[in-house]
């Protein structure tokens, strides 16, 4: 910038003396011609009126004076006797002045090969007339040039000189307050800008000082505003009790709180890939999935003997969310409590067991109709008590929430095992129970027995004589749905919502005689949610019921 600023004035000083110089040059050749032109005139006045035979000897030395006669002759010269008796007639200012109309004329003289003014006038003699012509140089510029050019040099070098120190003057008034706005810019760039503008005193330059000063204000606010919102969300991060995880569009841990890190025992995983995470193929595959296909997930990952309940979310903008909750104390005290009510309930078993061999013994050894019938009614709800302690154990084993053997079943098999097993009942209730249709899932086949067992049951237990139970299977979309209709007695509309619900009956008292113990439906909820499967109820009181089951297929 500098350097410029410098380059361009040394060239204007230069280029300006040069124009000077020139127009003195041209200026100066103009009036040496004028003055040359006046001074002739009067010349050859002087040397007509002082004409005589010598007038051409002892001229000066910068003047010519030529005589010619009447018939253009040259008569005598005061320089070239050579031309003496040669015509001289073809001479601007001889013809004139022959014409009597003389006139000054210049030229640059072949014979001295410089430029001069001549001019001629006839003079009267006894004989008649003679023309006299004389002529002076027209003063070189050579002297102006001699004259002119040192000064001129002098002229340049001071005005080099102090060109020079203006341009640097000059420049530096404009740089400073530049450097001052570079300093700005590279404060508001690293955040360092504390706002204090100091003013260099050029409107211009002020008027950016101020825009930045203003651009700068903003921005560190902004940049104020964004830290305070990231030392928030690194305190929240920092004391969550969960594990947070959140990883970019290309698989780059970008966020990771203390107690991810804690889980992961280490510290260098962000800015690097997932993968370096866990070799934990279940949780490798849940986020790959979420991040090529947006999926969501739900994983329990174990490590280093915790359980951490694991769920997997893409967002919109691409990133992938991982929340770890330790549901290590929870599993356990479900385990404590599986293990509780298992052994419980086994402690129960043995002693009702026995209970009901004392009840068939006493029932054997009396004739008494009246202990008789108390022995019936022992035994029906000692048949109660042990379906409801079968009922809570296979609910309390679904509540832990696990899905071991997942196994390709051919449902059609499972329903027509269920139908020859309630056979009985259904003889009993006067009901005709069908298998329609075929379908394979990944099941447990326990919890696939159990969830048609129980509609069936249902079916079977609140319809009337001569009902019927139809169970259908059918395939459609990659999934399967298993339907089961009876043509019993309904369900109220307002109930409806209920009947999902641990030990919830319409009614209690046909729930109990025909056996039911209010957990039937919640186990079949149960199993559905393992299984991610959607149940569906349509009933009319009075007319029947059809609940359907939609899992996904094998
Ligand atoms: P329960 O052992 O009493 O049958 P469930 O959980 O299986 O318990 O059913 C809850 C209640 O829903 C039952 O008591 C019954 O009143 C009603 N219910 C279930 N299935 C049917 C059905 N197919 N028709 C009419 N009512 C039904």
């Amino acid at each position: 910038m500098k350097n410029k600023i410098l380059i361009f004035n040394v060239t204007i000083v230069t280029l300006s003396l040069l124009v000077i110089f020139f127009s003195g040059l041209s200026v100066n050749k103009k009036s040496h011609r004028e003055e040359a032109e006046k001074n002739i005139v009067a010349v050859t006045h002087i040397y007509k009126e002082n004409y005589n035979d010598n007038i051409t000897k002892n001229v000066p030395e910068n003047v010519r004076v030529t005589v010619i006669s009447e018939d253009k002759t040259v008569i005598a010269d005061s320089e070239d006797q050579s031309i003496v008796g040669k015509p001289h007639e073809n001479r601007e200012e001889i013809t004139a002045a022959w014409e009597g109309d003389p006139k000054v004329v210049t030229r640059k003289s072949q014979t001295l090969g410089k430029e001069l003014v001549y001019y001629a006038e006839k003079v009267e003699t006894q004989s008649g007339f003679v023309i006299v012509r004389t002529s002076i140089p027209v003063e070189s510029v050579d002297a102006y040039v001699k004259n002119t050019i040192p000064t001129m040099i002098y002229v340049l070098i001071s005005s080099l000189f102090v060109s020079y120190i203006a341009s640097v003057l000059a420049a530096n008034g404009i740089i400073k307050p530049l450097e001052n706005v570079k300093k700005k810019l590279a404060a508001v760039n690293d955040g360092t800008y504390s706002g204090d503008v100091e003013l260099s005193g050029d409107k211009d330059v002020d008027a950016i000082l101020s825009e930045i000063d203003e651009l700068g204000g903003k921005l560190k606010s902004s940049i104020d505003e964004t830290n305070a919102e990231k030392e928030r969300l690194d305190y929240i991060l920092g004391n969550i009790s969960d594990g947070i995880i959140v990883i970019d569009e290309h698989g780059t841990v970008g966020v990771m709180n203390k107690v991810a890190r804690g889980v992961f025992g280490g510290d260098g995983f962000i800015g690097r890939n997932y993968s370096v995470l866990s070799a934990d193929e279940g949780l490798m595959n849940a986020i790959s999935s979420a991040i090529g296909n947006k999926t969501a997930s739900e994983y329990e990952f174990e490590n280093d003997g915790r359980i951490y309940l694991t769920s997997v979310n893409s967002l919109e903008n691409g990133y992938t969310v991982i929340v770890m909750s330790d549901i290590t104390e929870m599993r356990n005290g479900e385990k404590m409590r599986g293990e509780f009510f298992a052994n419980a309930s086994h402690e129960l078993k043995t002693p009702l067991t026995a209970i009901r061999g004392f009840n068939d013994l006493i029932a054997m050894k009396t004739s008494d109709e009246e202990i008789k019938g108390f022995t019936v009614k022992t035994d029906k709800e000692l048949t109660r008590i042990l379906a409801l302690i079968s009922d809570m154990l296979d609910l309390s084993k679904l509540e832990a929430n696990k899905v071991s053997v997942k196994e390709k079943l051919d449902l059609r098999a499972v329903a027509k095992e269920v139908e020859s097993s309630l056979a009985g009942l259904a003889e009993k209730k006067k009901v005709t129970v069908t298998v329609d249709g075929q379908g394979f899932v990944e099941m447990e086949k326990e919890h696939a027995v159990e969830l048609i067992k129980n509609l069936v049951e249902n079916g079977i237990r609140y319809n009337n004589e001569g009902g019927f139970v139809k169970v259908k299977i059918s395939r459609e979309a990659g999934k399967v749905r298993l339907s089961v209709e009876d043509n019993g007695i309904g369900i109220e509309d307002e109930c409806q919502p209920r009947i999902f619900e641990r030990f919830y009956r319409v009614n209690k008292s046909r729930s109990r005689e025909t056996g039911g113990t209010g957990l039937g439906l919640a186990i079949v909820k149960h199993i559905c949610a393992l299984y991610k499967a959607d149940i569906d109820l349509k009933s009319k009181y009075g007319a029947g019921t059809t609940i359907t089951v939609t899992v996904g297929a094998a």
